[in-house]
């Protein structure tokens, strides 16, 4: 079976464990990976969503933080401070720097962002398909007081306090979907939507042209997973973006703005956790199952429901 699996970082990334232990070797798995998070720093090109999900795929992300290297250390941060450097906000480890090192100079001597992706996979061997959402430039701003700010700023910078009115995509409508992304959605025996953060992971992933209408015309089911329990997300603060959008906090809320296919919307399925049981979301097939991913075993019971779901024999 091909699965293809829309997902953001640190979710994304805990999610992706689950979904290659279900797979084995036996499935193939593609990840569209949100690249609205980007930014540069220190002339550095970073995709922290990316890079979650193969550091962590690939055994090197460190447990405690969720994002960044395992081990790391922060040489460089230290001296960057002592010339007053700016950003300060942004922590870039040793270790990291050496993805983004090489990341920024492929990306200079043209190669598409797909293509460095996979050269680092060399490395990482994350035994799925990491594909970005696209290989142009797109960035997620955050509207409030009236003025834009990238979202890494105000998610990390301001841990997101300041009231968001809006996002915005820059760049999304003109942008293309990256080299096989179309081709991995109209191939897919099943689409998994992570339970990543509705607004600002999935949100760019379909504002890109062509990809929510692929998933929505397409033959393979499409199963989302709620990253809402009970009335507040799992980790994080989804909760402020939901607000902007007037989405309420629920797996419920979440569930009706992704909306059913078949009246426009993108879902056949969603995995509600046990404690929403009531979730209803017209036109959609909802399961309530515990929807933890404490550990590999856990998630890859969830997508192995979800593959039940959607009527498809493992
Ligand atoms: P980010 O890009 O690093 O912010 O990560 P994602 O967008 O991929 O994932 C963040 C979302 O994952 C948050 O909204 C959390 O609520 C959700 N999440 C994290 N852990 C769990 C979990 O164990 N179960 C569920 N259902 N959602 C989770
Ligand atoms: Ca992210």
């Amino acid at each position: 079976m091909r699965i293809v699996v829309l997902a953001g970082g640190i979710g994304g990334a805990r999610f992706l464990l689950g979904v290659r232990a279900w797979a084995e070797n036996h499935h193939q798995v593609t990840a569209i990976v949100n690249t609205g998070d980007d930014l540069v720093i220190h002339g550095l090109r970073i995709c922290p969503d990316l890079d979650s999900v193969m550091y962590t795929l690939g055994g090197g992300a460190d447990p405690e933080r969720g994002w960044g290297r395992r081990d790391e250390s922060w040489v460089v941060k230290e001296e960057l401070a002592r010339y007053g450097a700016e950003p300060t906000w942004f922590g870039l480890g040793d270790r990291d720097i050496a993805t983004h090192l090489i990341r920024t100079r492929m990306l200079a001597a043209g190669y598409p962002l797909s293509a460095v992706t996979e050269a680092l996979c060399q490395r990482w061997k994350p035994g799925i398909r990491l594909l970005p959402m696209t290989d142009d430039r797109v960035e997620t701003h955050v509207v409030t007081g009236g003025q834009a700010m990238h979202f890494q700023e105000w998610w990390v910078r301001h841990r997101a306090s300041l009231p968001a009115e809006r996002f915005v995509f820059v760049g999304a409508d003109q942008a293309k979907p990256a080299a096989g992304v179309l081709d991995a959605i109209a191939e897919a025996d099943l689409i998994l939507i992570a339970p990543s953060n509705p607004v600002v992971s999935i949100g760019p992933i379909l504002a890109i042209s062509g990809i929510a209408e692929a998933v929505r015309g397409g033959n393979a089911p499409v199963i989302g997973f709620s990253p809402i329990i009970g009335d507040a997300p799992v980790r994080g603060m989804a909760d402020r973006c939901l607000a902007a959008l007037d989405v309420k906090v629920s797996a419920e809320g979440v569930g009706q703005m992704y909306g059913a296919r078949s009246a426009g919307g993108l879902l056949d399925g969603w995995l509600v956790d046990s404690v929403d049981a009531e979730t209803e979301v017209p036109g959609v097939t909802v399961l309530a199952r515990p929807l933890w991913m404490t550990d590999e075993a856990e998630t890859a019971r969830m997508v192995a429901d979800a593959v039940a779901l959607a009527g498809l024999a493992s």
